[in-house]
């Protein structure tokens, strides 16, 4: 049987994070959203994995900034086909439906529009990752420049239906302030004001929050928890205005 891929969190620029995965079975690794190439080749290098594949969420820079230079170290970028024209650097397109493969594991495309009209997630059933670019974030939700509140109310509807111990590996460390507005979305949460402190103390000692699991979320974040798409715009109209 295969082994189970490995997943290191890469910090890139000033709260991005890239995911390296690596496929002990074949030694090939891929990275999600490489803003900045530099961390992600250092940290492969000292582990001695090589990246063959580049796999991107949405075309925004502080996501797709290093694929020319994982293009030069020898990997191919597969992305968003609805964003291909602000993504120079694509070499495969996919969409809704389509799989991305590293060794014998496979990851199901999902289409997640909202934050960017073309942003796509990847899930790992098997290894029980999803990987959320700029959609959904520990107890929080990206903003919605290229799309609606319908549009990502409905991705999380999707994100809802995963099991309770799937990780998600999103791509900021946004999870202090989102737990600031967090308390104020729900003030009666109990679950939601522990959190915040837990997360505070993890920030204060320079800790990442991510990977976050679904069913954290499911209990923390106010924005999977909105059951009708207008408490979600709600929700996300505050956030806009919100002054943590
Ligand atoms: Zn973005
Ligand atoms: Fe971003």
């Amino acid at each position: 049987m295969a082994k189970d891929l490995e997943i290191v969190r890469v910090p890139v620029l000033a709260d991005n994070y890239a995911w390296l995965i690596y496929d002990p079975t074949t030694a090939d690794a891929a990275v999600v959203d490489p803003g900045d190439a530099g961390p992600v080749l250092a940290e492969a290098k000292a582990r001695g994995w090589h990246v063959s594949q580049v796999w991107t969420t949405h075309w925004h820079p502080d996501h797709t900034d290093g694929n020319a230079a994982m293009k030069a170290a020898g990997a191919t970028v597969t992305g968003p086909r609805a964003e291909a024209a602000k993504i120079p650097t694509l070499d495969t397109m996919i969409g809704e439906g389509d799989v991305v493969r590293l060794g014998t594991f496979t990851g199901k495309v999902m289409a997640v529009p909202g934050h960017t009209a073309g942003h796509i997630a990847f899930h790992f059933e098997e290894l029980g990752a999803l990987f959320t670019g700029d959609t959904l974030f520990a107890m929080g939700c990206g903003r919605l420049f290229e799309g609606t509140a319908e549009q990502m109310f409905a991705n999380f509807q999707r994100y809802a239906a995963l099991p309770d111990d799937t990780k998600v590996y999103c791509g900021h460390e946004y999870t202090a302030s989102n737990a600031a507005f967090a308390v104020t979305a729900e003030p009666d949460n109990a679950a939601i004001a522990e959190r915040r402190i837990a997360v505070d103390g993890m920030r204060a000692e320079g800790e990442a929050t991510i990977p976050t699991t679904m069913g954290l979320e499911r209990t923390t974040n106010p924005f999977l928890r909105a059951t009708t798409p207008e408490r979600f715009a709600e929700l996300r109209a505050a956030k806009d205005d919100f002054k943590g």
